[in-house]
């Protein structure tokens, strides 16, 4: 898949280079050409190239001069202070510690050993070290030539290590991710250094068990612009926990993807960190007008372990950021339309996606979050996770706890136009749940009946649903619309699945037997929300 088409390299490439070679064969070895038009179809190596191309621009470059400046780019003072004998005074000195900056280090495990001997110091025999440690990668690129794994060229290659390619570490789970997966990766000096240039293009959020990253992708001059336009203005620096804003994370990579998406979508309509013409540009790439623009962009999300080294856990691809934004942008409208006093609308569907987190003696589960922010992700349906969400915490919830109170407002009204596009579920039925679902939970909770919105969530079949439904009838003296009594072929109501009806009506009743006259307080509450950030 790497060899994509339109590429210029190869051969155009080798030629140009040979007929210059006669005259400088000595130098040649040592320089690459960095290329403006080249794509390689990899996203970790066109990120490196955009890295690179804004190092140090398009041209022939001496590979040793890139390499040491990029390695002098990943590494940073630890602040720890270390030893060395100075030969010229024979006594120590100073220097300051060095590492490779978090989270590289962990895919980078180049440490440099400086040479060291026994002296005697103070009376007392040392092993001490010359000079201070140097860190530097060295390609040891082969004298053959042979075919670049990633862009094609034929060039001298390097086999490829982990501080080239994070994914070099288990071919047999990311080996879709470049040929020759079984012979391990062969790179010409050029891709190599971009693959090292990769650990400066990427975002990422880690704490002390999770780390994730995230490398967005598209055609070399739209991913130029995203760099140099729009991320380069939203990174953070010297943060232990990452180099991007998240509206929320976890341990999870979807909760954690979404977070920042919707961190990334605000930009489009308010910012104080871009400037004009790059929220423009952002807008454009992801997709905000159907026009001819450019291709969409696409993000790759990884996770893992971080420890000694990083262990990958999953690599995931979204390719449908546009759709995603549009409904951002119906959401905002949504939420405007609602006129809340407490919260902006980017603020409120903050919350809204945030909320579906519990406290669990010291620590914050997100699980239910991660799987409603993967369905939205993924456009499938996550009124399962919120059903169960709904059942399991608010329910279940202390008085003093925000969830007791069911969802935040504004959450049931965002899945409207969601799940009538998504799920097709018709605008007008879902409404006729809604009214029903609200007086259903609502006379439940008047008559403390919430044993019967649990044996209506249970509901195995559609005979038990509508078994339920007739109990809540007679019980709390309501009327079940005729549109939900209506069974087609397949066990569908309204064109829909039975238990989609099921699970949206579960949802509207508990939510209302949840908020049973406690709706004045809600927004006051809303504060607590926000805490939890820092902890989870
Ligand atoms: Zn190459």
């Amino acid at each position: 898949m790497m060899a994509k088409k339109g590429t210029k390299v190869g051969r155009s490439g080798k030629t140009q280079g040979s007929s210059r070679s006669t005259s400088q064969t000595a130098v040649s070895a040592d320089r690459f050409e960095l290329r403006a038009d080249v794509s390689t179809g990899n996203f970790w190596f066109d990120t490196g190239r955009v890295m690179l191309l804004k190092l140090f621009g398009a041209g022939t470059h001496d590979v040793n001069t890139v390499l040491q400046e990029l390695v002098d780019r990943l590494v940073e003072p630890t602040g720890n202070k270390g030893e060395y004998f100075d030969k010229t005074t024979n006594s120590l000195k100073e220097y300051d510690k060095k590492n490779w900056v978090f989270p590289t280090n962990l895919f980078i495990k180049a440490n440099p050993s400086p040479p060291k001997e026994k002296r005697l110091i103070n009376g007392k025999e040392q092993l001490v070290f010359l000079e201070p440690p140097q860190y530097s990668l060295k390609l040891d690129l082969k004298k053959k030539k042979d075919r670049c794994d990633i862009c094609g060229q034929e060039a001298p290659v390097t086999d490829a290590t982990m501080w080239m390619f994070p994914f070099v570490v288990d071919p047999s789970k990311f080996g879709c991710f470049y040929s020759g997966a079984k012979r391990g990766l062969k790179l010409c000096a050029c891709c190599a250094l971009a693959g090292l240039a990769g650990y400066l293009g990427w975002l990422w959020r880690g704490r002390r068990d999770w780390l994730h990253f995230f490398i967005f992708h598209s055609d070399m001059p739209e991913l130029r612009r995203l760099h140099e336009e729009i991320l380069e203005h939203l990174k953070l620096k010297g943060q232990r926990s990452g180099n991007c804003e998240c509206a929320f994370e976890g341990p999870y990579i979807h909760e954690t993807t979404l977070g920042l998406l919707l961190t990334l979508f605000q930009y489009v309509r308010e910012s104080d960190k871009l400037p004009e013409e790059s929220r423009q540009l952002l807008s454009e790439l992801l997709g905000a007008e159907t026009l001819a623009g450019p291709p969409p962009m696409r993000l790759y999300a990884v996770t893992g372990k971080p420890g000694q080294a990083f262990k990958m856990n999953m690599l995931c691809e979204f390719s449908q950021l546009h759709r995603l934004f549009r409904f951002y942008e119906k959401w905002i409208e949504i939420i405007q339309g609602l006129n809340l006093k407490d919260d902006k609308p980017h603020q409120r569907l903050e919350k809204i996606f945030g909320q579906f987190y519990a406290r669990q003696g010291q620590k914050y589960e997100t699980l239910w979050r991660d799987k409603i922010a993967w369905a939205i992700l993924e456009f499938s349906d996550p009124t399962p996770f919120i059903e169960q969400f709904l059942f399991d915490v608010c329910a279940r919830a202390e008085e003093s706890d925000r969830h007791s109170r069911g969802l935040l407002h504004g959450t049931l009204n965002v899945l409207i136009p969601y799940l009538a596009e998504v799920m097709q579920m018709d605008e007008k039925f879902q409404k006729v749940l809604a009214g029903f679902g609200h007086s259903l939970g609502t006379k439940a909770s008047q008559q403390n009946e919430m044993g019967l919105l649990y044996a209506l969530r249970n509901a195995k079949n559609p005979e038990e649903f509508y078994r339920v439904l007739n109990d809540a009838q007679f019980r709390l003296q309501i009327t079940v619309p005729g549109d939900l009594l209506r069974i087609e072929r397949q066990e569908r109501i309204a064109g829909v699945p039975w238990v989609r009806v099921k699970t949206l009506l579960a949802i509207y009743a508990m939510n209302a037997y949840l908020r049973k006259g406690k709706e004045t307080t809600e927004d006051a509450n809303d504060s607590d929300l926000t805490t939890q950030e820092d902890n989870a």
